[in-house]
C-alpha cells in the first residue's frame, strides 16, 4: 500500500541526504540494478545521483548515495577496487573521470616495410587516460 512520504529534504537543503540503496519493498539490495549514476548538481565529494531499479518488485528508486554504498553495489561484479565502471564512464571520488590525454603504447607490429612514412598509428595500440580530480590516472584502451 502506497503511503505519501514526508519532504525529506525540506526547500533550500544545503546538503543533500545520502540515502541507502536498497529496496524498501524487499528489505534487501540483492535484486538493485543500477540505472544510473552521476555527479550531484552541485558536485559533492563522496556522493553520487543514483537512479536503480529493484527487479523483484519492479519499483524505480532515485536519491543521492555514498560512492562507498555504490562501490558495494557495483564491486560485486568485480571492478577494479577503488574505480566504478558503468555505462561507459569511470568513476573514481564521486565523479565520472575525465580523459586527460590519450596515447599510444608501442605495441609494434611489424609490417612488410620499414618505410617511416607509413602510418604508425595502425600498429600502435591507442589508448586514453582517465584522470580524476584527486590525481587518480588510469590508462584504458581505446
Ligand atoms: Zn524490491
Ligand atoms: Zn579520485
Amino acid at each position: 500500500m502506497p503511503t505519501i512520504s514526508d519532504p525529506i529534504v525540506p526547500d533550500g537543503a544545503s546538503h543533500p541526504r545520502a540515502e541507502r540503496i536498497w529496496c524498501g519493498n524487499c528489505r534487501t539490495a540483492e535484486h538493485v540494478i543500477m540505472d544510473s549514476i552521476e555527479p550531484l548538481k552541485p558536485p559533492v565529494t563522496g556522493l553520487v545521483d543514483v537512479a536503480y531499479t529493484c527487479v523483484e518488485c519492479d519499483t524505480f528508486y532515485a536519491h543521492p548515495a555514498t560512492f562507498q554504498d555504490v562501490a558495494a553495489i557495483l564491486n560485486q561484479r568485480g571492478t577494479v577496487r577503488g574505480v566504478l565502471q558503468f555505462g561507459g564512464e569511470y568513476i573514481h571520488c564521486g565523479e565520472p573521470m575525465k580523459i586527460s590525454g590519450t596515447g599510444f603504447h608501442s605495441v609494434y607490429a611489424p609490417m612488410s616495410t620499414e618505410d617511416p612514412a607509413v602510418d604508425l598509428l595502425d600498429v600502435y595500440l591507442a589508448t586514453k587516460v582517465l584522470q580524476c580530480r584527486c590525481g587518480f590516472r588510469m590508462e584504458l584502451p581505446s
